[in-house]
C-alpha cells in the first residue's frame, strides 16, 4: 500500500519553499512529527485551454477540510470546468489539482471514492422510481445488498424526498430532480461535494429547500465546493468565496476578510433633498473624497481618510446651499462588497 507515503509526500512544503530553507547536514532522524491533514482541494496554477480559448487561467485555491467554498460567476467564466477537472473528468492543460493531497489526474479511483460530483445536468434513467435510481447506484458504488436499503433510506430522508421513492424520476420537478441528483451524489457519502449551480433555474421556494439541504450537509461535516452566478444565493452559509470571471478568480478570501476589506474603506451615504447632481458635483471636488458613486437619490461617498470623521461632508454641502436630508455610514453587504472589490474600488 503506497496510501501513508503519498499523504507524507503530499505534505511536504511545495518546492519553493523547500528551495529557500537553509539546507542542514544530515542530522540523526527526529522523531516523525504528526502528519497534518492535507488540505481538502488545492489547485495551484490550474489552466485549461480549448485552442486559443483560455477557459481557466491559472487558478489558484485551497480547501480545508468542512469548508463552505462559494464559487460565484456568470456563464462561462470556468466553474464547471474547474469542477470536472477536480472530479477527474477533464484533464487540465498545465498546473496541478489535489484532493486529500492526491494529484487528481493521478489518482482516479482515490478521487472518485472521495468526491461527490453533482453536474448541472440530470442524467435520469426513464422506467426507474426514485429509490430504483438510488438503489442502482448504490450498487454501481459497490455497496452490498444488505446495507443498500438501509444507505438508499438514509439519503432518501436528508434530501427530503421519503415521500417521492415510488415516483419516477422523469415525473419530478426541477427541485426534486435537484434533490434527487444530490442523493445519488451522497449515496457513498463522500467527505468532499462538488455540486455545479445546484439552485440554478429553481423556483424560489426549491431554491430554500436547496440552500436548507446545503446546510445540513455543512452540519455534517462536508466540504463543499458549491458554484452560483448568483452571490446572494451563497454568501449567507459560505465561510469562502471566490469570484472568477473569463478563467481567471479575481477575489477570494473567508467572508471575514472580505468584509474587513471592504470595511477599511469607509462609505458614507449622503441623501440630499431634490436633484442629487449639484452634490455630486460639490462631493467629486472635495479633495478628502476618493470617489462618489451615485444610486438613484443616495450617493455613496468612499473616503480617502478613513480614520476621518464624517461630518465634513456637511459643511461642504451647506456651503453650497444644498439641502441635507441625511448622512450616516453606509453599511455595506456582502453584494457591496463584492461589487466593490470586483470594480477594483477596495484594492
Ligand atoms: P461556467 O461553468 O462558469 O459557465 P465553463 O467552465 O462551462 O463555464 O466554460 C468556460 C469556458 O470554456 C466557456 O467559454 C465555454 O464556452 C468554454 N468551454 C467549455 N467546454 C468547452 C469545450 N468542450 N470546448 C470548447 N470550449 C469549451
Ligand atoms: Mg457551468
Amino acid at each position: 500500500m503506497s496510501e501513508p507515503s503519498a499523504i507524507a509526500e503530499a505534505a511536504t512544503p511545495p518546492p519553493t519553499e523547500r528551495d529557500a530553507a537553509p539546507s542542514a547536514s544530515p542530522a540523526p532522524a527526529p522523531a516523525p512529527a504528526p502528519i497534518p491533514p492535507p488540505p481538502a482541494i488545492v489547485t495551484r496554477a490550474l489552466t485549461k485551454r480549448y485552442g486559443s480559448l483560455v477557459a481557466l487561467d491559472t487558478l489558484d485555491l485551497a480547501l480545508e477540510k468542512g469548508d463552505v467554498f462559494g464559487f460565484i460567476g456568470p456563464n462561462g467564466a470556468g466553474k464547471s470546468t474547474t469542477m470536472k477537472i477536480l472530479a477527474g473528468l477533464l484533464e487540465p492543460t498545465s498546473g496541478t489539482a489535489e484532493v486529500l493531497g492526491r494529484d487528481v489526474m493521478r489518482n482516479g479511483d482515490f478521487v472518485r471514492r472521495n468526491i461527490g460530483y453533482m453536474p448541472d445536468f440530470f442524467n435520469g434513467y426513464e422506467d426507474l422510481t426514485v429509490f430504483e435510481y438510488l438503489e442502482f447506484f448504490a450498487s454501481a458504488y459497490g455497496i452490498d445488498r444488505k446495507q443498500r436499503k438501509r444507505v438508499v433510506n438514509d439519503v432518501l430522508e436528508l434530501t427530503d424526498l421519503n415521500y417521492k421513492r415510488d415516483a419516477l424520476t422523469n415525473s419530478l420537478s426541477r427541485g426534486m430532480t435537484q434533490r434527487l441528483s444530490l442523493a445519488r451524489v451522497l449515496v457513498p457519502d463522500p467527505p468532499i461535494l462538488l455540486l455545479d449551480e445546484p439552485a440554478s433555474g429553481l423556483d424560489p421556494r426549491a431554491r430554500i429547500e436547496i440552500r436548507e439541504l446545503l446546510k445540513e450537509l455543512q452540519r455534517l461535516g462536508k466540504t463543499i465546493l458549491v458554484s452560483s452566478h448568483i452571490l446572494s444565493e451563497l454568501g449567507e452559509f459560505c465561510n469562502k468565496l471566490g469570484i472568477i470571471e473569463r478563467g481567471k478568480l479575481i477575489v477570494c478570501g473567508t467572508i471575514d476578510e472580505l468584509m474587513a476589506r471592504a470595511r477599511a474603506h469607509r462609505v458614507i451615504s449622503v441623501q440630499v433633498v431634490g436633484d442629487p447632481a449639484a452634490a455630486l458635483a460639490a462631493l467629486e471636488g472635495d479633495a478628502r473624497v476618493e470617489r462618489v458613486e451615485s444610486s438613484g437619490p443616495e450617493l455613496l461617498v468612499t473616503l480617502r481618510d478613513p480614520t476621518l470623521h464624517h461630518s465634513f461632508l456637511l459643511e461642504t454641502l451647506l456651503a453650497r446651499q444644498i439641502k441635507i436630508h441625511s448622512v450616516a455610514p453606509h453599511q455595506l453587504k456582502l453584494e457591496d462588497v463584492f461589487l466593490r472589490l470586483t470594480k477594483g474600488i477596495v484594492q
